[in-house]
Parts: structure tokens; sequence; C-alpha cells
């Protein structure tokens, strides 16, 4: 070492140096993946504030924070990922990938212990040849999934909990897992293809392959990218399907959540493929999504084979929670800005409803027109005795009492990214604050936004540093497409460039201390058109349904019926009529048909109820009598082309709607009536 002469190590001194303080601090693409703009922040840099706090702090108090002794069965001890004889498969996984992320989000020390556990059990489960996770099946019990130890899949969720919990921490083991699992992977997968066990690794495949990447992006190990050819050759071929269409047109063709989770593939493997047929798949396939099977919510029927644009088919609570997900990763890796406005629409109005407010409870399925919750058979492919649409803590199937959890989560994890021109990307809002390293020198800003989103129309958000010069860099904000004339002020006033609806704003200029972005995007009043032409009201990025109040009843189970079901379900019997309908009426009209009504005294805090909805509208409506209960459902949708109704002999009456997600029985896609 003293052979090497001073100004040498001179040199090798200031070139560490600059090196550490011009290094990205966030991981980007490798070559020769592609260059991808925006990446995710390290799990802790962003936290909620305001309702979307609440939301996650009622998770804590209910099912997500609780779910060990709630449901201890399987999530208990003997559950296999903790190396008991229990439960080896989705279900232990599936809880952990929504309570880690919240542990850190709510940077709660106890639900951090409860997840460690999980993290300790799975990386000390790796063998020597690189295969982790439970490997000993056990005979069937009730309740229990015991078989497919080995599967591929679960090790899917895991992989993506370990990532979260790398982004948190730093720790390397999970490095080391990894290589070790994906050489594995790399050496088995011919003899054992993502098939073998079950088919659901092949749909879920998008999964496998974006940890994958994520690896490489850390060590740039080139057997990765051999990988990644494999699970994509051997996962299921979403483009082609999408491209040919015949499966979205096609009912009972998919499995719904297979759908939501695995349409993410194309476009995580366009990092790879670079080929403009793996975007275009995708956005044929949301397109015809909504056209064959589209509902108001954002989702779709699937309950659970895909099922339809009937308002009454049901919607899987795994099929939004695994939808968000999917529309995250797409978002990061593309910058688009439908798919921010698909991830606000299923997360501001599917999500909130289907889970109680005490985030103990949740429907298997909801409806977009659900005008009662009973126990019955209804007309869905699977009826779980018929406890699919109530609510209850393991009523239809427990997939959803075990994966609902990352919804709200990952929702808010992706908030903010980072850029890769060294500034900050707010694609979707929500209440919150985030700390970014920002510019040429990777200076700490703080980041608070202030705002009732998507309840009110401004968001404002304050930026803080030390830096007494002021930090240039880029803020990139997604103008939404519905907001027809948005402003942005900087400071109190208007920025000088053009802000068009439906485009990612980037504003690079010198931002000082206390530098604020105001901005104003008004929330018209629009329509969707669905079944028969039906239609959904919309404002901004919510929709409004029908409110009718409803009677909750809870309805124990028999005791042998308690060790699937659960002890209890809600039933809800509405307490008015719901069998409203509009006549015809234009975009243009709608200001002067419908009257908004802003709640000043809601609690801000809680407003996912009918109780406190902090927004509604006020419209005259047409009665049709002939629209009535079928099946304990909504009755077949009156068709919008009905010749020679008299719509002067319906009945007028004043109807309130409500947001979606404020709702737990309601109508959101009305009938509508010629003139
Ligand atoms: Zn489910």
């Amino acid at each position: 070492m003293n052979s090497i002469p001073k100004t040498v190590w001179v040199f090798v001194i200031f070139s560490l140096f600059y090196l550490s303080v011009n290094a990205q601090p966030y991981t980007k693409n490798r070559s020769p993946l592609i260059e991808k703009t925006y990446m995710e922040l390290p799990l802790g840099s962003i936290q909620p504030k305001g309702w979307l706090r609440e939301m996650l702090q009622r998770q804590k108090t209910g099912a997500t924070g609780e779910l060990d002794k709630l449901y201890p069965l399987v999530m208990g001890e003997r559950n296999g990922w903790l190396g008991g004889d229990g439960d080896q498969w989705e279900r232990g996984p599936y809880w952990i990938d929504g309570l880690l992320p919240l542990a850190y989000l709510l940077d709660d020390k106890e639900l951090k212990e409860k997840a460690q556990k999980w993290v300790e059990w799975a990386i000390a489960s790796q063998r020597a040849d690189g295969y982790f996770g439970p490997s000993k099946d056990y005979d069937a019990e009730p309740g229990v999934q015991r078989n497919n130890s080995e599967d591929w899949w679960p090790k899917m969720v895991m992989l993506k909990i370990l990532q979260q919990y790398y982004a948190a921490t730093n720790d390397q083991r999970v490095v080391q897992l990894f290589t070790n699992y994906f050489h594995y992977q790399l050496k088995t997968l011919q003899e054992k293809p993502l098939g073998h066990w079950t088919f659901w690794a092949e749909y879920r495949s998008g999964d496998n392959l974006q940890a994958v990447y994520w690896l490489y992006n850390i060590t740039g190990d080139k057997a990765m990218l051999e990988l990644t050819d494999i699970l994509h050759a051997q996962g299921f071929d979403f483009t082609e399907k999408f491209l040919q269409r015949n499966m979205l047109a096609s009912h009972r063709s998919i499995h719904c959540v297979n759908l939501a989770q695995g349409l993410k593939e194309p476009v995580i493997f366009y990092q790879q493929s670079k080929d403009p047929k793996h975007l275009a798949s995708v956005k044929q396939g949301l397109s015809d999504i909504k056209l064959f099977n589209g509902q108001a919510q954002g989702m779709y029927g699937g309950d659970e084979a895909l099922h339809g644009n009937v308002a009454t088919q049901g919607s899987e609570l795994c099929s939004s929670v695994e939808m968000m997900f999917s529309l995250e990763k797409m978002l990061e890796l593309t910058g688009d800005v439908e798919f921010a406005e698909h991830l606000e629409k299923v997360a501001f109005n599917a999500l909130p409803t289907q889970i109680s407010d005490d985030f103990m409870k949740r429907q298997y399925f909801q409806q977009a027109n659900q005008v009662q919750i009973k126990r019955q058979m209804y007309n869905f492919d699977v009826n779980h005795n018929g406890t699919d649409l109530v609510f209850g803590l393991l009523t239809g199937y427990p997939c959803c009492t075990s994966n609902m959890h990352q919804g709200w989560p990952k929702f808010t994890q992706n908030l903010y990214y980072a850029t890769t021109d060294g500034g900050v990307a707010s694609f979707i809002f929500s209440p919150s604050t985030a700390q970014i390293k920002v510019g040429a020198h990777a200076e700490t800003v703080a980041i608070n936004q202030d705002t009732f989103y998507p309840f009110e129309e401004q968001v404002k958000i304050t930026l803080q540093h030390q830096n007494k010069q002021g930090i240039t860099f880029p803020y990139h904000l997604r103008i939404p497409s519905w907001a027809k004339n948005p402003k942005v002020l900087i400071n109190g006033t208007v920025w000088k460039g053009k802000a068009k609806p439906g485009e990612v704003l980037v504003i690079d200029r010198k931002w000082l201390n206390n530098d604020t972005i105001v901005l104003n995007l008004p929330m018209e009043l629009n329509f969707e058109t669905y079944e028969e032409g039906s239609r959904a009201i919309e404002r901004g990025p919510l929709v409004y349904a029908l409110d009718i109040p409803g009677e909750e009843k809870e309805v124990f189970f028999p005791k042998e019926e308690q060790v699937i079901f659960g002890k209890s379900y809600l039933e809800v019997t509405p307490l008015s009529d719901w069998n409203y309908g509009f006549i015809m009426f234009k975009k243009e009209d709608m200001n002067e048909l419908f009257s908004v009504k802003q709640h000043i005294a809601t609690d801000k805090n809680y407003p996912w109820n009918r109780e406190n909805t902090p927004v509604e509208l006020r419209v005259k409506a047409k009665q049709l009598p002939f629209w009535k209960l079928y099946n304990g459902m909504a009755g077949p949708m009156p068709s919008a082309d009905m010749y020679g109704l008299n719509s002067n002999e319906l009945k007028d009456q004043e109807i309130r709607l409500i947001p979606y997600g404020c709702t737990t029985l309601r109508i959101s896609q009305f009938p509508m009536i010629r003139r």
C-alpha cells in the first residue's frame, strides 16, 4: 500500500467523494433494460396524513394489525411460513404483504415485530440449492391449504414482501436470498415449469418477473435476463390474448384475480423486450375490460370467472387490490396518466366500500348496483353457500381476508416517485408528506401535501429544505384528464406554462425553502356509459351513487359452518326505494340538472361512509315501477332504447347521490329513459 503515490490517493478519495455526492440515491434500470424515468422511494420516505393516515390506523386496530388473533387457524403459529404444519400456501404471505408496509408507513414497532417473524423464517428457510419457503405437504384439513407447498406462486408474494422489507431496511440478506432463489429457478424451471403444481403461477408470473428485474438492477447479474425470458415464455400470454380480444369478450374465460394481477406482465416484460406491442396489448386489454365487462367503480364483472358487464355481477376484493398493484407498477414504469386515473378510480371508489369502517369485515364480492345484501344464491360463477355478498371476516372465500391489506399501504407508497432527472413526481394525490433527495447534489427536500382530495379540488404542495440558495430540480405533476380548466400556482402566482388536462407537467426551476405549488383541478360533472346504455355519474375522480339507507343485522353461523365462514355475518336491508332512472340528458345540461353540495363540517378524518359524506349531489329522477328486485338483486337493467314508455307517467323524485366509496347499498349505474 505504501508504494501508491500520495497524489493517487488524493485522486481516489476525491473520486469517491465525487461519486457519493453525485450518485443517484434511487435504483435506476440497468442496461439493456429500457431507461425509465420514475423510481420508487424507500419504504418510510412517504407518510400518510389526514384521512389516508386514518385508513391506515384503522387497518392497524382492525384486521391487519390483529389477523393472527382473529384468524389463528391460518395466521397463527401453525402457518407453514412460520415452519408449522398448517397453511402452506398463499394466505400467510398475502397478509404480510400488507402488514409489513403498514408497519413501516406508521413506523409502528409492534407491527414491525409481527412482520419480522415471517421475514426471518423466510430467509432462514433457504436451502443450499436456493429453494426457500415451505416444502412439505400435509393431509387435507378443513379451512387450511396444506398441499402444493412447493408451488412457485406463493413465493411470488413473499418476494414482494421482501422487496418492501429491503426498501425499508437495506438488509443485504434479501439480495442474497433473491440471488440464490433465482439461480434455483433458472436450474429448475425446465423440469418443473411454472404450471407444475397449479396454474396460478402461470397467470401471475408478472409478479415473479418484476422481482427478478428488481434484483438485476441491484446486482447486474446477467443470468437474471435468461430467467426473465423463461418466466415470460412459461407465463400466460396476456399480450396475445389481449391483442386477439376474444378472451375479454367471452364470459368465464379467465379468473377475475388472475386478470387483475396478470395484466401488468406485458408492461413489465416491455422493459426487456422494448417491443411496443407489449404496451399496446395492455392498453387494448384495459379498454376491452371496460367495454365488455366494465362496472362504474373501475372494476369489472368477475365472480370468480370473468362475467360480463351486468351491474349486479360480483367484483372480488382481491381483484381490486391486485388491479391497484398492477396499475401502480405500470405507472412507475411508464408514467402513463391513464394508469394513474384508473388507479385513483379503483382506490377512491371500489376499495373503501368493500371493507367495513373498522377494517374488520369485508365483502367477497361487491356489486355496482347493490340494493340489498343477504345470504342467498345469486347469479354468480361461485356462491360459497350463498355467503359471497354479505360482510364478514371469512365469508365467501378467505383469500380476500388475507390479501386486502396491501391496498392502502401500497397506494400510499406510490404517491411520489423520484425521477431520473433528479426531481419528484406526483401522479396520484392524497394528504401526505415525503422526504426525497433531489437536484444535482441529492439534497433532501421535505414535501407536504395538504389536501382533502379526492373530495376537494385543490392540492397544495409545500417544499422545505435547508439550502438558502435554493435547489434546482423538476417537479412532475399529473393534470387529470377530467380537469378541464386546471390552474397551477407557484407561490400564489399563476404558472406561465400551459397546464393541459391528461398531461404530465414538468416544472423545472430553482425551488426556495417554503415554496408552494397549488393545483386547482375543477371537478366537472360527467358521465360514463355502461350496460344497456346505463350511466354512472362522475365528478373528478369520484363516482356518485344513489344513497340508499340500510338496516344492518348480524347473523350467526351455525357451529359447523364457523370454521369455514367465521362466527357471523352482516346482512343489509334497504330502507328506501332504489328503482330510479334519468331522462336522457346531454353533458352540457348536467350543471343545471345536478346541484353540488359540500358538507363543510364533515369529519375529514373518516369521510368514507354515508353519515360523513363530504359531498352530495341532488337531482330529479324518475321512479321506474317496472324495475324490481329479481333474485335478491336489482332486476335486469331497463334499456335506454325502450320505445313507447311515456316518461310523463313516471313519478318525479329528487334523489341524493353520494360518493360510491361512502355507500353500502347503492345504484351507481342508472337506467336512461328516452325523452
Ligand atoms: Zn379474494
